[in-house]
């Protein structure tokens, strides 16, 4: 095992009811101004008031800026790093899914430097973060990303996805309280939580995995796998929505110090180029990759199968890693997503372009115990449309 550099970062509270920290959190700034980032679905349903409300009755000053959209372009971005620079914030709120909270740390930073996001982009961009920019607290709504507790924010591009990350981008305080997901739809939770699933696999079989990173991503597994059917089936059951809540952001905790790999590299193209859910994009092509790179990793799959809390005695290590990868498929069906991509409508022809984009995500394949190559990722994308 090679030297870790571990960074659990934020502070962070969890539990139910965790969000009464809110207040005490935002007084430390004593900010003049708050800009609270969040989705127009959640100002329509009534928890973007829960935030706000209890702020202005202290006498903040609180501006709500509701122009995000799932899988945020870069243009979305572009418009909410213009609108923080003008509005001369002192604290950021991020309440939402991944969308809204990767936007939220965006501005935060980039409200102090200078240029477009589009500058600062992993794959493209020139300029480089050198300042931490405003204080930002990230309060997510979905059990899935992690973006409460990673350096990362997610663009959507033209034909793939691109990121922009520092550790400026990490949030002053992350609140995760399992009742603010309560109201989160059946197919939203099925993404959601098998995008947390897959954080905590592919950190788990990552080369940068490490006995933390382990623990983390071990009983992220086993919370997920015990709870997601539950969740999916009746939102308000309490338990369930707990373990989907902890299970995330342990997951995002180990992914974001051991890294995701190839599910997320080929993952990224699939939405750029059709539109489909980060979740679901995950979801489709977990067990065609891990199916792939599975003789790369037996023992650590036979490891997750047991998580998932499947039986693999009298099993030989190699048939228990390929039972691991049934129980994926078969969870990605339970939780009721498409298991090919035929099933999202993507034609054979498409798969030259997701191959070439897939191949660009350098960084994020570097994790993957199996090398990679421009023919494995045709492989790959060849059976999730087969389906074999
Ligand atoms: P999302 O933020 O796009 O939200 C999906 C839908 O759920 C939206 O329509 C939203 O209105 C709704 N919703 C959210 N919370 C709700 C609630 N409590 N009740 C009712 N409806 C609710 O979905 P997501 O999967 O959380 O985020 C996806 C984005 O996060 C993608 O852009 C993805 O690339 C990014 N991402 C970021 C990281 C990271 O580390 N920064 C990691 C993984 C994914």
């Amino acid at each position: 095992m090679s030297i870790a550099k571990l960074v659990f970062a934020p502070l962070s509270y969890t539990g139910w009811g965790s969000l009464e920290h809110l207040l005490p959190e935002v007084e430390k700034h004593s900010p003049e101004k708050i800009l609270v980032v969040t989705d127009p679905m959640l100002e329509k349903i009534g928890l973007t008031e829960r935030i706000t409300a209890p702020l202005e009755k202290q006498g903040y000053s609180v501006t709500t800026y509701t122009d995000v959209v799932p899988e945020p372009p870069l243009e979305t971005g572009e418009r909410l790093v213009a609108f923080a620079r003008e509005g001369r914030f002192e604290l950021i709120i991020g309440l939402g899914g991944g969308s809204a909270l990767d936007l939220a740390k965006l501005a935060a930073v980039l409200a102090v430097h200078d240029g477009s996001a589009a500058d600062y982009l992993n794959l493209t961009g020139t300029k480089t973060i050198e300042k931490k920019g405003l204080p930002k607290i990230l309060i997510p709504t979905t059990s899935g990303t992690g973006s409460e507790v990673t350096n990362i924010s997610v663009l959507s591009l033209e034909t793939t996805k691109d990121v922009v990350t520092h550790d400026f981008l990490l949030a002053d305080a992350a609140i995760v309280d399992p009742e603010l997901t309560v109201s989160v739809p059946s197919k939203v939770t099925a993404a959601t939580g098998i995008d947390a699933l897959t954080h905590a696999v592919e950190a788990y079989v990552s080369v940068n995995a490490s006995p933390a990173t382990d623990a983390l991503a071990l009983h992220a597994i086993t919370l997920i796998g015990r709870s997601i059917r539950k969740a999916v089936e009746d939102g308000k059951d309490k338990q369930a929505r707990i373990d989907m809540s902890s299970g995330s952001f342990m997951a995002g905790l180990a992914f974001f110090n051991a890294g995701v790999a190839g599910v997320h590299a080929l993952a990224y193209p699939l939405g750029g180029q059709f539109h489909i859910s980060h979740g679901e994009s995950n979801a489709v092509l977990l067990p065609y990759v891990m199916g792939y790179i599975r003789k790369s990793c037996v023992k650590r799959m036979e490891d997750i199968l047991t998580a998932l809390g499947k039986h693999s005695t009298g099993l030989s290590e190699e048939e228990a890693s390929y039972k691991c990868v049934e129980e994926f498929q078969q969870l990605v069906k339970d939780v009721g997503i498409p298991s090919t991509l035929a099933g999202f409508d993507v034609p054979e022809s498409a798969l030259e372009d997701l191959t070439r984009d897939g191949v660009k995500q350098k960084r994020i394949l570097a994790r993957s115990p199996m090398p990679l190559m421009v023919d494995d990722i045709r492989r790959i994308y060849q059976s999730a449309f087969d389906g074999v």
